[in-house]
């Protein structure tokens, strides 16, 4: 039985992860508990711990509060944070750039992927529609 539920429940937030690309537990939690009333943060933290541990998520920049998040696409890739909505879009640099940044750090080894901080499109136009 408890077995059952477990897989159920990491289907969900498989399928969850899979639409939203990047999410907290909180936010996990908060979309699984519209179905699952009852369900408990550690069911989620555990779950998505198994989920990185298997390789299925991996680790995506933290949220500006500093929570750790999940990112669904496990492949290398570059993002861009919104600091205002602190909403995560997956980008692909050219490798140009890529090898730009190896002669900036010179014999170091770049393993680390990039993160380019501002305000995305969305809230850019929020502001101006305040600004009217
Ligand atoms: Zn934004
Ligand atoms: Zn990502």
């Amino acid at each position: 039985m408890v077995v059952a539920r477990n897989t159920k429940y990491i289907n969900e937030v498989r399928h969850f992860m899979a639409h939203a690309g990047h999410a907290t537990n909180a936010q996990i939690l908060d979309h699984l508990r519209k179905k699952y009333q009852g369900l408990m943060p550690t069911t989620v933290h555990r779950i998505t711990g198994r989920l990185v541990d298997r390789g299925e998520l991996i680790l995506a920049p933290v949220a500006i509060n500093n929570v750790g998040r999940f990112d669904a696409n496990i492949l290398p890739h570059d993002h861009f944070h919104c600091l205002k909505c602190d909403r995560l879009r997956d980008v692909e640099l050219p490798p140009r750039l890529l090898k730009d940044m190896q002669s900036i750090v010179g014999d170091c080894k770049i393993s680390g992927r990039l993160t380019i901080q501002g305000a995305c499109s969305e809230c850019l136009k929020e502001d101006n529609y305040g600004r009217q």
